[in-house]
């Protein structure tokens, strides 16, 4: 598959296609109304909270968690103050829950924060892993998930102790192209698009890309190897 290469840290969104108001990569789109109709005949209604970000917006995340006007989460998912952190800590903290721009998953619209919509208002859902336990509100959605996702081409890629991120029992990821976009990285690219842009700090970032591009972007949970397109699942 040719992707443009802007498309891989999210400079680009035109080829992607619309999915209940969300930007997704057109295989990604079909395969999830395809794992939709699936999860609905369980009485699981998938809903995305988060499908295509740009490379803008997670800049915006990125500075405003910097600066301190977006909440800061430990490891725990515990507001934690930026006051009497250094850059070196405030990176730190910033990467257990969000990606440097340039380097998420979610530039690719292949990869897709989903809840269970009949389980909870998404209004309502703060994204933290007691949410996705068996007793939380989206528990029987990721219990499915886990069973069923890899027949439809999904897998979750981060996971624990497989991932540099922290696990995301709410991140599928759509392997069979994911994969296809995690080979074309470029460090270097990535590299020269942030030395270009004002990013907050972008001192001690730029001498850390190649370890967070190593830990964040690379180490990721193995995908499953096999996917047949013409039989996504076994309904
Ligand atoms: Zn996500």
């Amino acid at each position: 598959m040719l992707i443009p290469t802007t498309a891989i840290y999210g400079l680009k969104s035109s080829h992607l296609v619309d999915y209940q108001g969300h930007k997704l990569q057109q295989d990604t789109a079909v395969a999830l109304a395809t794992m939709s109709a699936a999860a609905k005949s369980q009485g699981i209604e998938i809903q995305i909270c988060s499908g295509y970000r740009s490379f803008a917006a997670q800049l915006n995340i990125w500075n405003t968690k910097a600066l301190g006007t977006r909440t800061l989460l430990d490891i725990d998912s515990h507001p934690v103050s930026i006051i009497n952190k250094s850059d070196k800590e405030l990176v730190e903290l910033i990467l257990l829950w969000s990606a440097l721009p340039g380097t998420s998953r979610h530039h690719w619209g292949t990869d897709i924060d989903l809840y269970d919509a009949n389980a909870i208002a998404g209004k309502n859902l703060r994204l933290i892993t007691s949410e996705y336990q068996e007793s939380g509100p989206c528990g029987r959605l990721h219990t499915w998930l886990v069973q069923c996702s890899h027949e439809f081409g999904f897998y979750f890629p981060f996971q624990q102790g497989l991932s540099g991120v922290s696990p995301e029992p709410w991140h599928l990821s759509f392997f069979p192209v994911a994969n296809q976009y995690l080979n074309q990285f470029k460090l270097d690219k990535v590299t020269s698009i942030l030395d270009d842009t004002d990013i907050e700090l972008k001192e001690v970032l730029m001498a850390k890309i190649p370890d967070i591009v190593k830990e964040y972007v690379h180490r990721v949970a193995p995908s499953p190897t096999y996917f047949d397109a013409s039989k996504p699942h076994r309904l």
